[in-house]
């Protein structure tokens, strides 16, 4: 089979299974496979793939085919410009997290320390540390599988010498000392609004990084009160929010002594961020 027909045979599969973007994810899971760029479709169209390409070509488009997300077939995504490794023990990194970590770079001067809570992947605390040299942060989250992710991730991004811990803890709990940053992007979706979303996200992601309860507030409450006892004087927090939730989530950090609270909109024109700091 040629390279091109591999392709198309791809696509028309993920179309028929309602796949929203069946040709490119068609394109993708095959370059994951041969090894080769958008261009080699153009280019090189006619040339054969293995068998063995061929093969794992038809098990990737087979899985992608039952909604089983795109991520979790090559094992990676990219955030930031760095290749992050994923599974179904994190949520996938999303391209509109990229603004909360932009929002925070600037905040970055030397010995800073960083807290991510709800750290996942890790992709919003290593990416701040890849970018800035001389910071440095904790990672917390519930999931001890997360965390394995979030360490692979670490190795594979960040020199060995940067000052940066995982930690397990239910919020707060297990975490020690003061940070200038606390940034969080917590599970924030209602309970109720789960079940209606594409079936990659429901029935693929972990549904502990997304339940953010009955309202969807849960974790920017608790966040919001409990930071206060773990910021230095000025410190920052900095939340990414869904984008019907800014007003709740301003009042919130308000409400817990924050001020100069800031809404910020992602490129889409979506309320995205919210960041405030204690006086
Ligand atoms: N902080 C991680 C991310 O942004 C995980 C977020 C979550 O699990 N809700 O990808």
């Amino acid at each position: 089979m040629t390279y091109r027909d591999c392709y198309e045979w791809g696509k028309a599969a993920l179309e028929k299974a309602k796949v929203a973007e069946f040709a490119l994810d068609a394109r993708f899971l095959l370059e994951d496979i041969c090894g080769t760029n958008r261009n080699d479709l153009l280019v090189h169209g006619d040339r054969d793939v293995t068998g063995e390409q061929q093969a794992l070509y038809e098990a990737a488009i087979e899985k992608r085919a039952q909604r089983i997300p795109l991520q979790h077939i090559t094992g990676t995504q990219d955030f930031m410009g760095l290749t992050f490794r994923v599974n179904e023990n994190v949520l996938i990194p999303r391209q509109d997290t990229e603004i909360l970590v932009e929002e925070i770079l600037p905040h970055l001067s030397s010995g800073v320390r960083i807290l991510d809570m709800c750290t996942g992947s890790g992709c919003i605390l290593i990416s701040l540390l890849h970018y800035s040299l001389w910071a440095e942060g904790v990672g917390a989250d519930i999931s001890p599988k997360a965390l394995e992710v979030a360490k692979r991730n670490r190795e594979a991004l960040l020199k060995p010498d940067r000052q940066v811990s995982f930690v397990e803890s239910n919020l707060f709990e297990n975490v020690e000392g003061t940070f200038d940053i606390i940034v969080s992007n917590p599970p924030y979706i209602r309970t109720e609004v789960i079940k209606g979303l594409m079936p990659e996200v429901k029935d693929h992601e972990p549904m502990l990084a997304l339940d953010g309860s009955e309202d969807g507030l849960y974790f920017y409450r608790r966040i919001a009160a409990e930071s206060k006892s773990y910021l230095r004087r000025e410190g920052r927090l900095f939340f990414e929010i869904g984008y019907d939730q800014a007003e709740e989530v301003k009042q919130l950090m308000e409400e817990a002594g924050f001020i100069e609270v800031t809404v910020v909109k992602d490129f889409a024109g979506l309320d995205r961020v919210v960041h405030g700091y204690l006086a």
